[in-house]
C-alpha cells in the first residue's frame, strides 16, 4: 500500500514522515518522554506517524493528525479525546463506503 507524503489540507501542503519512536518529532518537547504514535507540527506543517503499527492504526494515527491539522487551520479547539473519536468514526464511514468517498471526492465542473 503507498503511503502518503504529502496532505494537502485547506491549501496547506503537510509533508508526512514515518518515523521510528525515537524520532524527535513525535515529541511535543525535547523532555517528552513519552512520544504518541504521531504528532501534527502546524507551524512547519509536519505530520510524523510512528512506524510498527499495524495499517488500521497507522490510518487511524494518519487521519487523526489530518483532523489535528484541519483544527488548526480552522481555529478551533478540539480536545485530543474529540480528535481520538472523530478520527476513528469518520475512518469506519470511509472504509464501509468507497463509494461515497468517490462522490465526495469528485470536483464539480466549473
Ligand atoms: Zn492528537
Amino acid at each position: 500500500m503507498k503511503r502518503p507524503a504529502r496532505i494537502r489540507v485547506l491549501g496547506k501542503q503537510f509533508v508526512v514522515s514515518f518515523v521510528t519512536s525515537d524520532a524527535a518529532g513525535l515529541r511535543d518537547s525535547p523532555d517528552d518522554n513519552d512520544p504518541g504514535m504521531g504528532r501534527c507540527d502546524p507551524e512547519t506543517q509536519s505530520i510524523f506517524i510512528r512506524e510498527g503499527q499495524p495499517i488500521e492504526s497507522e490510518q487511524d494515527t494518519v487521519l487523526h493528525e489530518v483532523l489535528h491539522a484541519v483544527e488548526n487551520a480552522m481555529g478551533l479547539e478540539v480536545d485530543e479525546e474529540r480528535v481520538t473519536r472523530l478520527a476513528t468514526g469518520l475512518l469506519a464511514v470511509i472504509r464501509d463506503n468507497p463509494g461515497f468517498v468517490r462522490y465526495l471526492a469528485t470536483k464539480g465542473k466549473k
